[in-house]
């Protein structure tokens, strides 16, 4: 309706949009149905595939192609082995079988030569594989009788289309579309756009720099390439698009934030800090010099840091927090770490206290110069009084450090001046969690360091912490040995794993056994951690001293068990993933995880980074019940240590969608690009994000630009991108 009225109410800009190259808000008015072809079923039935307009038709991409003169040749078929055919169907016969089933036979060939397919219990086939239709069959090629057949492959009806690629597009049994339907459509609408052409809100600069084609260019040669080159490089420019968009959001939510926010500048010379540092019993590493360097120059600056620091276990993260938060003490502020659960938080309490035991504060109002450093710990099992204290205690100024979970950022608390932020986002915080924090300080926004020990590649950290810098902690402590990760494959394996763990008890070393995860229930987890330390002590591990952690224990006994394990009174902890991160024990040499293939790749390599913290050679077991093949999880966590490394693999196995959204339940808003296969891109288009918006910040010179990438998605799951 409002193009409508805009072409009636305006004749001058009417004149402008018949000339003027269409836009992609343009297509997106036109109805299917006014398609050549499309009546009022193909539209329910396009409509259910959330097809509604040429827009979503032009952005339904194929989903293979297939160059059908050197790919897909029936002469090629490997016996065995799974591959795709493109062929016409010459007959089909159908066959009642005993049980009432049925099977269909249908001969296909290619001009390289022929073959039998065959369908059980789908009598629908019949109908559908008519003669002289073309098929894309993809399924094993059997020997039988002397041919080739193929059994229950899956069917792509191509239709009579001719071109040397062919096009496949996405299409399901359900609802009566086929893929050369969809095709006829598609280039319809693509012919239809000829004349006036297809804008493209790219500025011109960045598409010569990159040699990106042209948008009307891609969006023809996605659907209809003469070779494949050609749609590669469609797919190229299109999947640049969509990676622009994301990076123009969050680079514009960057600069927004540098410039518009009111932030603390710090002292970055001070005597604190300097103490703290000299008081180690170590020397900073390199990297650890570099990356607080880098915090350093941000928190001087008067806009607020807004930085992630990514390091492996065991890079010495908790020394740069530490800096962080001494930095804002010393100008007189305070200082945060917030963990994302109450353990981690009571752990983070204990090891920064121990950092900074006899760490004093210079104080010029005191008589002697100095000033006790007050450290407090804030999570929802703090009650009555001493919350009560502890509130008062970051109201008035009084606390220098707080630590804790949620609670930080609850109603009711309150700090006197909140200066450095850090987030240990092992489990990941969301954007808004961040941004309430930043919220609590009465003065400036205070600086945020997101910490995260799960290294992800890059260019998806590029993506999903977008609106950060990113520091990268690359170098562990000098004096690690390496873990020797080994795969127990089910029940007389472990008897040698049992055996490992006695063995190292007896030359004085200390062990974990990580009880099986489960997921669904914190409950059944712990039970399940009771009953593995009765069944241990009764008989595998019979005569040692074992002690039991979970996340159901109180927070004195859960104290008091580490505090005993890390005396050596203790030779095994069996425990839950309690002990994911924070616990440092140099003399655990050994781990064993039990039901290693209910783990992720990031929570492995965390598990496996509790041990290797000392002088002896350290072990790590992954467990399983006894299969034919260990699971790609547990094959690469053999095969590496590299976190980073790991993160590429995890990413490669899971795929994206697990990354872009907070409950790394979501799925990917990209529809062509992948953060796997276009980590170039994703940089490009990153650079090209800060060329815009650093010359024209609100993107006032294209008021189009972000609205015409925004239309190439049609799905969206925006919960990693959710404004802060
Ligand atoms: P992360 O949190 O990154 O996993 P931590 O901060 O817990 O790592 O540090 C891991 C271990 O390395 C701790 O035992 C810590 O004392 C030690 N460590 C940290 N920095 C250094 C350093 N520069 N030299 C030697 N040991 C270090
Ligand atoms: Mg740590």
């Amino acid at each position: 309706m409002a193009s409508r009225c805009t072409r009636t109410c305006s004749a001058s800009s009417d004149a402008a949009r018949v000339t003027a190259p269409i836009t992609l808000r343009e297509l997106a008015e036109i109805d299917v149905g006014r398609l050549r072809g499309v009546g009022e079923r193909k539209r329910e039935a396009l409509a259910a595939f959330d097809i509604d307009n040429v827009l979503d038709l032009v952005t339904t991409y194929p989903r293979r192609w297939v160059d059908r003169t050197n790919e897909a040749r029936i002469e090629d078929l490997v016996t065995g082995t799974e591959a795709l055919v493109l062929v016409t169907v010459r007959s089909v016969a159908k066959r009642l079988l005993r049980n009432r089933r049925t099977m269909v036979t249908a001969n296909v060939g290619d001009g390289t030569g022929r073959m039998q397919v065959v369908f059980f219990n789908q009598p629908w086939r019949e109908r559908q594989l008519t003669e002289g239709l073309q098929v894309a069959l993809f399924g094993k090629a059997e020997e039988y009788r002397g041919g080739l057949q193929m059994t229950n492959p899956i069917v792509d009806l191509i239709g009579d289309r001719t071109g040397r690629i062919v096009a496949i597009y996405p299409q399901s049994e359900k609802v009566q579309l086929t893929t050369w339907e969809l095709a006829g459509w598609i280039e319809n609408a693509l012919e239809r756009c000829q004349p006036r052409g297809v804008a493209d809100p790219v500025p011109d600069a960045v598409r010569r720099r990159l040699g990106l084609i042209g948008r009307g260019d891609a969006l023809r040669s996605i659907h209809l390439p003469e070779t494949m080159r050609e749609k590669e490089a469609a797919r190229r420019r299109l999947a640049f698009d969509e990676l622009l968009r994301v990076q123009l959001l969050l680079v514009m939510r960057k600069r927004a934030l540098e410039h518009e926010a009111r932030g603390v500048s710090h002292t970055i010379d001070g005597e604190l800090v300097r103490r703290f540092h000299d008081h180690l019993p170590y020397p900073l590493t390199g990297a650890q010099l570099r990356v607080i360097a880098e915090i350093s120059a941000d928190l001087a600056a008067p806009h607020p840091m807004h930085r992630l620091l990514q390091g492996d276990v065991g890079s010495g993260k908790t020394v740069v927090a530490v800096s962080t938060m001494l930095t804002a003490v010393q100008g007189g502020h305070q200082g945060a770490l917030m963990a994302p659960t109450e353990v981690l938080a009571e752990q983070h309490a204990s090891s920064v206290r121990s950092l900074l035991d006899g760490v004093t504060v210079p104080d010029p109002n005191n008589l002697f110069g100095d000033r006790p450093l007050r450290v407090e710990l804030l999570t929802n099992r703090i009650g009555g009084a001493d919350r009560r204290e502890v509130l008062a205690g970051l109201a008035d100024g009084t606390v220098d450090i707080a630590i804790g979970t949620h609670a930080l950022i609850q109603e009711g608390v309150a700090f006197h001046s909140l200066g450095a932020v850090v987030v240990d986002e092992q489990h990941r915080f969301g954007v808004e969690q961040r941004a309430a924090l930043r919220d609590k300080s009465s003065g400036g926004v205070p600086d945020l360091l997101v910490m995260t020990a799960t290294p992800i590649p890059r260019t998806a950290a590029m993506t999903v912490y977008g609106d950060l810098d990113v520091s990268v902690l690359d170098e562990l402590p000098p004096g690690r040995t390496p873990i020797e990760t080994r795969w127990a494959n089910g029940g007389l394996l472990e008897a040698e794993v049992w055996a490992d763990v006695r063995e190292q008890v007896a030359a004085g070393r200390q062990a974990y056994v990580v009880c099986p995860l489960i997921d669904e229930s914190e409950k059944l987890e712990v039970s399940s951690a009771e009953e593995t330390y009765l069944r241990l002590a009764a008989g595998e591990l019979a005569g040692l001293q074992l002690g039991l952690l979970h996340g159901r224990l109180t927070p004195a006994d859960k104290e008091m068990t580490m505090d005993l394990f890390r005396a050596g009174r203790l030779d095994v902890l069996v425990a839950t993933t309690v002990i994911e991160v924070g616990v440092d024990v140099p003399n655990a040499t050994i781990m064993v995880v039990l039901d290693a293939d209910r783990f992720g790749i990031a929570q492995l390599h965390q598990l496996r980074g509790r041990v290797g913290r000392g002088e002896h050679v350290s072990r790590c077991w992954l467990v399983t019940q006894h299969t034919d093949e260990p699971s790609p999880r547990v094959e690469a966590i053999v095969a590496s240590t590299d976190g980073f490394e790991l993160a590429e693999v995890d990413l490669e196995l899971r795929g994206e969608g697990t990354l872009m959204s907070t409950s790394q339940k979501g799925r990917s808003d990209l529809k062509l690009a992948s953060l796997r296969r276009d980590r170039e891109l994703v940089s490009l288009a990153r650079d090209a994000a800060f060329e815009i918006v650093d010359v024209d910040p609100k993107l006032a010179a294209h008021p189009e630009l972000f609205d015409e990438l925004d239309l190439l998605f049609t799905e969206r799951d925006e919960s990693f991108l959710t404004k802060s």
